[in-house]
């Protein structure tokens, strides 16, 4: 069987085929670097690499293609309130974006091109839909989409536009989800926030307008797959299509893929309810990034994926699981012999999987199916009925295995190791958990190394320099240890 994908253009599941054989090209709308990437955002872009991981695995080249969103209004916006450029606003996000990435095993993509870099290119695009008669230019400089003119649009998101006003207005990026608007691609620059000169004058892109350009310029004018997270099929999408199609008069996008949102503890994540976690705020918490890819790779991603504590705990059981028997298998010894009936086992399980995976991704059977292997080879392996031979069979099930799910090569404690780091660098010390100093090999000072330090505030107390103590303390802190200044002197105690 071939790979079958649910294409929300067509809204069926249909089977893929590449445009051109000799080359896949995937785009997925990436970060907006203005804060830290969450588990939701990361759910999303798992699941992006699990296609392009099985898409690889299935014999088909791929350039996969994510930009990142460096300017849009809450990055100028916030850049302006700091008092720095938008490049030194957005530089911490990237970084952090391109360490919590590898920390969960995300396959680096091909390119990922940065808006800041398209802007020159993006008033060109601009000024070419406004010679087609698809773009219009307002009193004050700002030039907006003129979606009348456009015949398909609402063909992704199903919605239908009758009797919409031709020239009603949004200038903000995201907007109400059932009212079409002429959409803003290009804003005149506000006093006192960053803006660029272009052929069409100063000011800044829209953000819809930056992933059409950034895709087309990396990818060509057609895509096989473009892919996001729900809530981009409209407007964001729409919008792309509708931009795209208006310059070129081509399909944008062949496939059109979105995950289903992530839940917490089965609400919308926000701040206000404090259950708001990026992949940091779990590692400091002591859980490992394999056990977070692993779960966020556990639900299909058209399926609602319900994050849990309990859910990542037993995700954390099942890495492990998969680890010991590979140590296992490398490490027994087997009786000389020929091959058993058992190897049929693995090669059917990694069958099933491929059959899984080729059923619109259906990671959880794929799961499911290397579980089932890993029963029946213990159980084998106990009695005393595997043989040399058979070893290999398994191995490569959970090779190929590997190759999509990406858990099995034990490299958390170095990545727990460097979030260990950061948090001493962005004052995050208290959120350090006795968990990730035990994970991370890093269980304390002993107790004399700590009395001494505690000796040493006591001096610097003494004489007044609190600065020193203060140092002392943080240095404590970060290395698990509470201190506590009463009147009757320092005590200390572990985290
Ligand atoms: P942003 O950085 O806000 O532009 O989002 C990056 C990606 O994460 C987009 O594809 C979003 O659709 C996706 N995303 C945002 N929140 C969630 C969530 N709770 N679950 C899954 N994907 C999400
Ligand atoms: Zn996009």
């Amino acid at each position: 069987m071939a790979l079958h994908l649910y294409n929300t253009l067509s809204g069926r599941i249909e089977e893929f085929q590449p445009l051109d054989p000799r080359l896949v090209r995937m785009y997925a709308c990436g970060p907006t670097v203005y804060d830290y990437g969450h588990i939701g955002n990361f759910r999303t872009f798992v699941a992006v690499d699990l296609l392009s991981r099985f898409l690889r695995q299935s014999g088909h080249p791929v350039r996969y293609v994510m930009n990142i969103t460096d300017v849009d209004d809450k990055i100028i916006r916030n850049a302006a309130r700091d008092g720095v450029t938008v490049q030194q606003y957005t530089a911490k996000y990237y970084k952090a974006f391109i360490e919590d990435s590898a920390l969960l095993n995300i396959r680096k993509p091909e390119a990922m091109p940065h808006a800041t870099d398209y802007i020159a290119a993006m008033g060109k695009f601009v000024s070419d839909l406004e010679s087609k008669g698809f773009a219009y230019r307002t009193e004050d400089g700002s030039y907006y989409f003129r979606i009348a003119k456009f015949k398909g649009y609402g063909k992704l998101s199903k919605k239908d536009f009758e009797g919409m006003t031709d020239g009603a207005r949004v200038d903000v990026d995201e907007y109400e989800k059932d009212s079409a608007r002429d959409f803003a691609l290009w804003k005149a620059p506000k006093p006192g926030e960053a803006s660029w000169d272009t052929v069409i004058g100063p000011g800044r892109p829209g953000w819809h307008l930056e992933c059409s350009v950034m895709a087309m310029d990396t990818q060509g004018e057609t895509l096989d797959i473009h892919a996001g997270g729900e809530d981009l099929a409209f407007p964001h999408h729409e919008n792309e299509i509708a931009q795209s199609e208006a310059a070129t008069g081509k399909p944008f996008a062949h496939f059109w893929m979105h995950a289903r949102f992530l839940l917490v503890e089965g609400e919308k994540m926000s701040k206000s309810l404090g259950n708001f976690y990026t992949p940091r705020d779990l590692i400091l918490k002591g859980y490992k990034p394999s056990s977070i890819r692993y779960l966020l790779a556990s639900v299909p991603y058209r399926n609602q994926l319900n994050f849990t504590f309990d859910g990542l705990r037993q995700a954390a059981t099942s890495v492990e699981r998969l680890r010991n028997f590979r140590q296992r298998l490398t490490e027994s010894t087997f009786a000389e012999g020929a091959h058993s009936e058992l190897q049929k086992v693995a090669t059917d399980a990694a069958a099933r999987m491929k059959a899984a995976l080729d059923d619109d991704l259906n990671t959880a059977q794929a799961q499911a199916a290397i579980f089932e292997m890993v029963r029946a080879a213990n159980i084998a392996m106990d009695a005393g009925q595997m043989n040399k031979p058979d070893v290999a069979p398994f191995l490569a099930a959970l090779e190929k295995f590997d190759e999509i799910f990406a858990v099995l090569h034990d490299d958390d404690i170095p990545k727990m190791q460097q979030i260990l780091e950061w948090a001493k660098t962005e004052s995050r010390e208290k959120d350090i958990s006795p968990e990730l100093l035990a994970l991370a090999g890093n269980s304390g000072p002993s107790d004399q190394d700590v009395n001494a330090k505690i000796a040493e505030m006591e001096q610097a107390r003494k004489a007044k320099n609190f600065a020193a103590s203060d140092k002392l303390r943080a240095e404590l802190a970060s290395a698990g240890i509470l201190v506590e200044i009463t009147k009757d002197g320092i005590r200390w105690r572990r985290k």
